[in-house]
């Protein structure tokens, strides 16, 4: 993510710079040049500190050089600066479409400013056709960079969903093959075990059956744990959950890890119901606040705070933690089948259930974390109202 911003700056500085080292001239010494187009779009997409460096590139680059230019630059690139910063937010959450429209429009705004500045600053008036090719120029210019931008940006993040798709293709293939090969033989192994313990065995020999069939029991029961956190399906089996009793429940399971490394659990929650399956939910939580505890773990003194609150039509559960923290890049990758940075102690399945579980559930994950700061998960479900919860008291 910071490469990607450092690129995009380095890239805008060199076109401003290849800009106003080769203007076009067209006559009464007007010079022309589409350095704006660079800074407009390197600020749009490369944040703060980009727009910043590209105003500075350019004031700074223009003024190596003689001309009315260098006082005009003076006004139009913080002019350019500021209106940038404040639209960008906006901007960048429009639609390809609109982006490609209301950047015509910025083009159009540039110009507008530009040649304004160029008469406040030394009374030259453009003369109206050079004005709208100027405007026409710059405008379409902007406009394609950012469509072909956007587009393959677009692409790009098709490509990595089917790329993450296929990961989860293999590990449900692997889930499906080890439940084939592995737990069918083990059933068998198991019902000839129990045939011998209907013979005439010694003491000890039954001793070692019982051993092995508990050992075979635990087992399958790891099988099964692996095929629900590869191939969850939330939505069977599911019931009136209420928020608070499921907290209460992990937070006892939870507790003597917590204490092992000596982290404080704080919970405040409130009576709220949504619906799901009972088991996959509250192993969703135990996953999320395992992973907070392990980062936690080499800080001394950390605190876990779970809290859940209703707000308007949804439960919001929150859970967050004074560890490790992650950056950006580590953010993104959360969820993904295999992702763990825990070495030989991680599968790398655990939030890849998360994601699964809550998403069938129709809710939304966010992630705030700060590398070294610690994280917060806020688990947004759809609450069940009252009467829908007569209801399902009644059926059950
Ligand atoms: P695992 O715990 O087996 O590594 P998970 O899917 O549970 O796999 O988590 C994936 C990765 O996400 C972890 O290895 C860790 O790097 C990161 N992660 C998850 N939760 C947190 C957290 N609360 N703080 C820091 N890193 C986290
Ligand atoms: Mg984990």
């Amino acid at each position: 993510m910071e490469n990607k911003k450092s690129l995009l700056i380095l890239s805008s500085s060199a076109a401003i710079i290849a800009c106003i080292s080769f203007p076009i001239k067209v006559g009464n010494g007007i010079l022309f040049d589409l350095r704006l187009v660079a800074q407009i779009f390197g600020s749009l997409y490369g944040g703060p500190i980009a727009a910043l460096v590209l105003a500075l590139v350019n004031i700074l680059y223009r003024s190596l050089f003689d001309g009315i230019g260098v006082i005009n630059t003076l006004v139009v690139a913080p002019i350019h600066l500021i209106g940038l910063l404040f639209v960008r937010r906006w901007f960048l959450q429009r639609s390809i479409k609109q982006k490609v429209f209301y950047s015509f429009l910025i083009g159009i705004f540039s110009t507008i400013i530009t040649l304004a500045a160029v008469r406040w600053v030394s009374g030259i008036g453009i003369p109206i056709k050079l004005a709208l090719q100027y405007a026409l120029i710059q405008s379409i210019v902007l406009c394609l960079i950012i469509y072909v931008v956007e587009v393959i940006q677009k692409l790009w993040n098709v490509q990595n969903k089917i790329f993450q798709a296929q990961k989860m293709e293999t590990v449900s293939q692997l889930a499906a093959s080890i439940s084939h090969e592995v737990r069918n033989p083990l059933t068998s192994v198991k019902g000839f075990m129990q045939l011998l313990q209907e013979t005439a065995l010694n003491d000890n020999q039954k001793n070692y059956l019982d051993i092995s069939l508990s050992e075979l029991d635990k087992a399958v029961k790891v099988i099964e744990d692996y095929l629900a956190f590869a191939n969850p399906n939330p939505m069977d089996g599911i019931e009136a959950l209420n928020v608070e009793e499921e907290i209460q429940r992990i937070t006892q399971v939870l507790h003597p890890l917590a204490n092992k490394s000596s982290i404080r659990m704080e919970v405040e929650t409130s009576t709220i119901h949504i619906m799901g399956n009972q088991q996959y939910f509250s192993q969703c939580l135990v996953n999320i606040c395992k992973n907070a505890i392990e980062a936690m773990e080499e800080h001394s003194s950390g605190i876990l705070v779970i809290k859940t609150i209703k707000q308007k039509q949804e439960a919001v559960i929150s859970i967050s933690d004074t560890g490790i923290g992650m950056s950006k890049e580590e953010v993104s990758r959360l969820g993904e089948p295999y992702y763990s940075t825990k070495g030989k102690n991680g599968t790398g399945l655990g939030m890849m259930f998360v994601y699964n579980c809550i998403k069938e559930m129709g809710g939304s994950i966010q992630v705030e974390s700060e590398k070294g700061n610690g994280t917060k998960f806020v688990i947004r479900l759809p609450i069940l109202y009252p009467a829908k919860l007569e209801k399902t008291d009644q059926a059950s």
